[in-house]
């Protein structure tokens, strides 16, 4: 008990300290001793951070950082959360992995977009980013935990392939309660869905966030089409899937699809969404090396003007 006091006693010596130092010098250096301080309190008390602990946010700026839960080898799945707002909004790169690692390093970029200038979103808003859904499917790919680059990225196609699936050889985004079936498809081929919808802990860890945090947009970015997807299950396309999808699309100059009609697919995260009455879409880069950076900055600030007008 004694201890623990101490403890507090010093945790709160730790919080006045860093937030005097975000008076110093700024929010940026706050923003990062945050994410320090965040982190010594993660791997000293094994805590996973379903609640953001709020360390230091003078000025309500910087992001929140959480681990939402682990993969099934046991990588974590973090959260990166912006503002307080009502309207929440949500971006997920990577839910196929290494396949699609572009999708991952696109929305750290964002992350560090956000750090350094957290005005760009509207106060009324709250913002998280979750840079990978799929960390042992990057990890296959990559042999890195994390953050990574281009240079980290094998080149054989075998691996790469490999990459698009967790730990369980299962493709998750076949993996949510829309029309699931065991096996779906990945273009000619066969794919696993797991054992039944959420069978996988990425999956679950993805439907707990988004519907503990009461979402008004879930985003997922994929590639490689260049083409901006509508979500939908047994019910149709949300109006609200169709007003933002519209101007996510015209903003990055994607083109924009009301369905995915290249092969049919089942258990889709997006589409999920749709059944759950989440409007939703999917972006999908051109290629699978490119993040198309300032195209998708367009899409994501023509969405912020949209919801900081209604
Ligand atoms: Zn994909």
């Amino acid at each position: 008990m004694k201890n623990f006091s101490a403890r507090k006693v010093i945790i709160r010596i730790i919080i006045f300290a860093v937030a005097g130092m975000g008076i110093l010098f700024g929010h940026t250096t706050t923003a990062r001793l945050q994410r320090l301080f965040v982190y010594f309190l993660s791997h000293n008390n094994k805590v996973i951070h379903e609640t953001p602990v709020v360390v230091t946010k003078p000025e309500n700026l910087g992001s929140v950082h959480t681990v939402i839960g682990q993969s099934v080898q046991g990588r974590s799945i973090d959260a990166y959360t912006y503002g307080s707002g009502k309207t929440h909004i949500t971006f997920v790169g990577g839910i196929h992995g290494g396949y699609e690692w572009n999708t991952v390093i696109l929305a750290y970029k964002f992350i560090d977009y956000f750090d350094a200038d957290p005005k760009v979103i509207p106060t009324d808003l709250t913002v998280t980013v979750i840079p990978d859904a799929n960390p042992d499917g990057v990890y296959k790919v990559t042999g890195k935990e994390g953050r990574f680059t281009s240079a980290d990225v094998s080149t054989n196609t075998q691996v790469l392939a490999s990459g698009r699936f967790n730990g369980n050889s299962v493709d998750l985004n076949r993996n949510f309660d829309c029309k699931w079936q065991p096996q779906s498809t990945w273009q000619s081929k066969t794919v696993s869905a797991g054992t039944a919808p959420f069978s996988e802990p990425e999956a679950q860890i993805l439907r707990d966030f988004l519907l503990k945090n009461n979402q008004s947009l879930v985003i997922f970015w994929h590639s490689q089409s260049g083409t901006v997807y509508a979500s939908q299950c047994e019910n149709g396309i949300l109006p609200e899937t169709k007003t933002t999808m519209n101007i996510y699309a015209k903003a990055s100059g994607y083109a924009s699809s009301q369905t995915f009609d290249a092969y049919a697919t089942t258990g889709g995260a997006d589409d999920w969404l749709a059944s759950v009455n989440v409007p939703a879409f999917t972006v999908e880069l051109k290629t699978h090396d490119t993040i198309e950076w300032n195209q998708n900055l367009a899409g994501v600030v023509a969405l912020f003007e949209y919801y900081s007008k209604k």
